[in-house]
């Protein structure tokens, strides 16, 4: 697709040629029609040191090349249009960038005759402007979930981005009013790997723009009331035999019900096999699935106010029980429960297939099913792993863990673990409140 075209067809004043850094951040440069032919080409120019990126001063500069498949004229912006980019540098893609990370283990996949499709439940808040408060002020019931209401006092802001999702196409099927006071959650239709962290990452810079416009402030942060609910970002997995469209068989289906505890919910070997390659992994992928300070506050939370706090702490799968790190809710799919709103969503993607396919590589078992109430229970489960109580933990874990490490590449993997703990330094050296209190007088 040539962009000069369709901006002159689409009524396109300006591009938005966005990429994504390591720690999430979404960065763009705005580039007026007129000039996008050559860009389309050659790539927007960016300084790499000016983000997240583990670049130096001295760098030369980074291009990131749009990918028109990404393209999306924004809905509540009708002349702008944003599309995902991949930063190059020096003719070289650039290793560490997490859209390229992603496009690797999809390559990788496919090398396979493997094509992971997947669905993301990016559930966030809606604050006052500030963030200082609920943008709600009567949304204050202990079990606000599914609240008719609550949901019904944010429809303008609700109902403007399902409408947008349900004109770009996405397939949007429900939005409810979540666990937590001032939650919501909104869902779309899965789909391949790289179009739903796209969509993600779109997700994200749309509900913020479209709170804002409302005069709030929408937010994914892991928890950002404390004592309720946190944000998670739940993946539902599967792999098929081909990508989009082409798509006919999912080989985490099976007919054979029987013969082991993850056949009898209709989950095949193969995907029995992705499965222990994730609960193999998980405490090293917590670094990406759950990647700040904050993230440990909704990972092994104590008992929210509505009696649940709907994230794992323990590495332990199931059947349909939200319970566990992972849920298999159905035939031919599982759903994993780790992630949170702060996850960058293609290092999302990219480690859970990562971690699937070494599974699949060495035939790996996901272990003991556990059908109890981890919340209640929990303590009974002596053998399986704990998630990190901390970003330090899930650093060390992930960079101890030198499987997936190699196969995320040694790049990226480095980069990524030298910020991470630049990160936690610069908060471990943070002066609390809470320091003060309980060492003042000691
Ligand atoms: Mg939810």
């Amino acid at each position: 697709m040539k962009l000069n075209e369709y901006a002159a067809k689409n009524g396109v004043n300006y591009f938005m040629i966005s990429f994504t850094d390591l720690f999430g951040g979404q960065r763009a440069k705005l580039v007026p029609a007129q000039a996008i032919a050559d860009m389309q080409e050659e790539g927007a120019g960016f300084a790499g040191f000016a983000t997240w990126l583990d670049m130096t001063p001295a760098h030369p500069d980074m291009l990131a090349i749009p990918d028109p498949s990404s393209c999306i004229q924004l809905p509540w912006k009708r002349e702008v249009a944003w599309l995902a980019a991949n930063p190059v540098m020096e003719g070289e893609e650039v290793a560490q960038a997490p859209r390229n990370v992603l496009r690797r283990q999809i390559a990788a996949a496919a090398e396979k005759g493997l094509h992971v499709k997947t669905g993301v439940e990016a559930e966030y808040f809606l604050m006052s402007k500030d963030g200082s408060s609920l943008s709600d002020e009567f949304d204050t019931a202990e079990k606000p979930c599914y609240d008719q209401q609550a949901v019904m006092r944010r429809y303008d802001v609700v109902r403007e981005i399902c409408d947008y999702m349900l004109e770009l196409g996405w397939g949007p099927y429900q939005n409810d009013h979540e666990d937590a006071n001032g939650q919501f959650e909104m869902n779309w239709e899965f789909s391949d790997a790289l179009v739903t962290a796209d969509r993600h990452s779109f997700f994200k810079f749309m509900t913020k723009s479209i709170a804002e416009k409302h005069g709030f402030r929408a937010t994914f942060m892991p928890k950002p009331v404390e004592g309720l609910t946190g944000n998670g970002a739940h993946v539902h997995i599967s792999v098929w035999d081909a990508p989009g469209d082409d798509a006919k068989t999912n080989m985490f289906a099976t007919d054979s019900t029987e013969g082991s505890p993850t056949a009898e919910l209709g989950l095949s070997e193969r995907g029995a096999n992705f499965l222990g390659g994730i609960m193999k992994h998980a405490t090293a992928m917590a670094a990406i699935t759950n990647p700040t300070v904050n993230s440990y506050k909704r990972i092994n939370a104590p008992r929210t106010l509505s009696g649940a706090t709907w994230s794992p702490n323990t590495v332990t799968w199931t059947g349909n029980n939200r319970t566990h790190m992972v849920r298999v809710p159905g035939p031919g799919r599982f759903e994993l429960r780790l992630a949170d709103g702060a996850a960058n969503p293609y290092l999302l993607q990219a480690v859970i297939i990562a971690a699937g396919l070494s599974g699949m590589k060495s035939g790996a078992d996901p272990g003991k099913r556990w059908d109890i109430d981890m919340y209640a229970e929990g303590h009974i489960v002596k053998d399986a792993p704990k998630l990190p109580l901390n970003m330090l933990d899930a650093i060390r874990a992930y960079d101890s863990d030198g499987e997936l490490k190699s196969i995320l590449g040694d790049e990226f993997s480095s980069a990524y673990v030298k910020l991470k703990n630049r990160e936690w330094n610069s908060f471990a050296s943070h002066f609390s409140q809470w320091e003060k209190e309980h060492t003042l007088d000691i």
